[in-house]
């Protein structure tokens, strides 16, 4: 990897990255439909290229290292391109490293558990990318927008109130603290989609028989809470973004360009971690070289 290569994607996602205390409107403060002068998906197809084929390389380091994980949060209202953005993205680089991990409405059994315990059994292992479509933060999204769901997960009289929010952001970001000092890297990622556009998606999942598995009523009736939910989203930037898990805010409306993004965003990342292949210590060299002579010393007779 070239320098000026580092240089130009670090330089490239600056402007996505919330910067951690911001106090972030996310209607005022970023546009679901930049594009960083970027033109076309026909002409940006290249672009694309090359953060998959970083992020292949350095997956093969990271899983070769075996000290780090990465955590992938991916978060959306829906139909802003979560699945499309994994699959393509995702294209290049080896399925044994990389575990993804939707999360839904959550089970009985989920729900007689802390609020973190589902996404926990899920982390990532050291050499592993996880990606989370959904994640914890639906704790303070769905959640918030819904507070019937906040009844039902049971909690004590004290553990509820006007300062839940307050709370899981607060414990969000310590257990994200407590990730990364243990070698597991947090990123996370907010797929922002215009109103507009995601109208036009929903009626194209109407419109056409390969879409229409995609809609469900249930997605129109959320899109009546929009604006609950750009507070809930602003919220959540405003206060979990930190530096060592920091949110990045992905434009959406062209799915060529999220996609782009992604793919930058995880290669700056794992460039950050830096990972190396194993060096052989001499002890390891003697060993092998002893394995070496035996091999060769034991050829099958010929014929
Ligand atoms: P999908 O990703 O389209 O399959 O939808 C999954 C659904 O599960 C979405 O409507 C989410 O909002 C919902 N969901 C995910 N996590 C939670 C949660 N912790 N509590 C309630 N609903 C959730
Ligand atoms: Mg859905």
């Amino acid at each position: 990897m070239a320098d000026s290569d580092a240089k130009q994607i670090a330089k490239f996602i600056e402007p996505l990255r919330v910067k951690p205390g911001s106090d972030v409107d996310l209607t005022r403060d970023f546009d679901p439909a930049y594009k960083a002068g970027l033109v076309t998906k026909e002409k940006s197809e290249e672009v694309l290229q090359r953060g998959v084929a970083i992020l292949s390389a350095y997956q093969d380091r990271l899983a070769a290292q075996d000290t780090t994980g990465l955590l992938v949060c991916l978060q959306a209202l829906d139909a802003a391109g979560k699945d499309g953005a994994i699959r393509h993205v995702m294209s290049g680089v080896n399925p044994q490293g990389v575990h993804v991990s939707s999360f839904k409405v959550p089970s009985a059994e989920e729900l007689s558990h802390d609020f973190l315990w589902r996404y926990a059994r899920r982390l990532p292992a050291r050499g592993e990318i996880g990606i989370f479509n959904r994640s914890h933060y639906e704790e303070v999204l769905v959640v918030r927008v819904h507070p019937e769901l906040l009844e039902r997960q049971r909690l004590p009289a004290a553990a509820k109130g006007t300062s839940v929010w307050e709370r899981r952001f607060r414990e969000i970001n310590d257990w994200e603290r407590y990730l990364t000092d243990n070698g597991i890297t947090v990123l996370k990622l907010f797929l922002n989609l215009s109103k507009e556009e995601q109208r036009l998606r929903f009626l194209r999942r109407l419109d056409l028989a390969a879409h229409n598995w995609k809609f469900s009523v249930n997605d129109v009736q959320e899109r009546r809470y929009w604006d609950r939910y750009q507070h809930a989203f602003s919220e959540m930037l405003s206060h979990t973004s930190t530096d060592h898990a920091p949110w990045y805010v992905v434009p959406a409306d062209r799915k060529w360009f999220a996609r782009i993004c992604v793919s930058h965003i995880l290669a700056h990342t794992l460039m950050q971690i830096d990972p190396h292949y194993p060096t052989v210590t001499p002890e390891q060299k003697r060993v092998e070289e002893q394995a070496r002579s035996e091999l060769l010393g034991s050829a099958a007779p010929e014929g």
